[in-house]
């Protein structure tokens, strides 16, 4: 069976203090658990965090990375660089980059070829926005972002990969999808990996759902039968909040 993945995504939050607060905190909480875990942490913060998490399952994951391995790209930060730091995976492709910094399923997909060359597990976001979901559209939408980003992926990379459904509606809204209409959407994804690859590739890959994921909703969410887990961005920012949703 999948063994469940509670991510945190911290997005551009925290000091360097508070970082090493936080891991200090977390590591003390986060023992006696199958469930595994990550945070996305900005990217001067991710050195630091394998450092004090060393020793420990706790892993440390990205929030985007570049494509290119170097060049003159100012500003970016190459998949290379973050293999040189331990990074364990990287989210790709959330809302936010789509909506704020012209992420297209076409960038999407080269920065997840470059991912599934190296040693980092992608979580690639796919989600619907409130208009498509009023207009009945989340279905096609998230076909549509899924074809996209795994186009040229073959099946031995796909079983890697964690996919984490984040209507973007309930992101950061304190809006969370019920936890049936996560599942469905989640179920859907399931169905599509398996139309698009085989039904091993769909039984193995991890799939999260995003949005509003607090200590209260968790146990709900995460008893659903397609969902292995949760990306969680506000409530991953407490050490003591983010341990109950592993808790779940
Ligand atoms: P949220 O963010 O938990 O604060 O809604 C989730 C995310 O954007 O990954």
């Amino acid at each position: 069976m999948r063994t469940p993945f509670i991510a945190g995504n911290w997005k551009m939050f925290k000091t360097g203090r508070e970082a090493v607060t936080f891991a200090e905190e977390f590591k003390e909480l986060y023992q006696d658990t199958d469930v595994k875990t990550a945070i996305c942490a900005p990217y001067v913060y991710l050195g630091l965090l394998k450092n004090l998490f060393s020793g420990t399952d706790i892993k440390v994951g990205a929030q985007n990375a570049f494509y290119e391995d170097e060049g003159a790209f100012t500003g970016e930060i190459s998949v290379q660089m973050l293999e040189d730091v331990g990074v364990d995976y990287c989210i790709i492709g959330h809302s936010e980059r789509r909506q704020y910094f012209g992420e297209t399923d076409q960038t999407i997909n080269r920065k997840l070829k470059r991912l599934f060359a190296g040693t980092i597990t992608p979580i690639l976001c796919v989600g619907e926005n409130l208009q498509q979901r009023e207009q009945e559209e989340q279905y096609l939408v998230v076909r549509d972002q899924l074809m996209g980003a795994l186009a040229g992926i073959a099946p031995e990379q796909a079983v890697k990969l964690v996919i984490a459904y984040e209507p973007v509606w309930a992101i950061g809204t304190g809006k969370t999808a019920t936890p049936q209409q996560a599942e469905d959407m989640c179920e859907f994804i399931r169905n599509a990996v398996e139309a698009l690859y085989n039904e091993d590739v769909a039984d193995k890959v991890v799939i999260q759902y995003g949005g509003s994921v607090k200590p209260a909703n968790a146990t709900e969410i995460m008893n659903m039968d397609n969902i292995d887990g949760a990306l969680v961005g506000g409530a991953s920012l407490n050490a003591k909040d983010f341990m109950e949703i592993i808790d779940f």
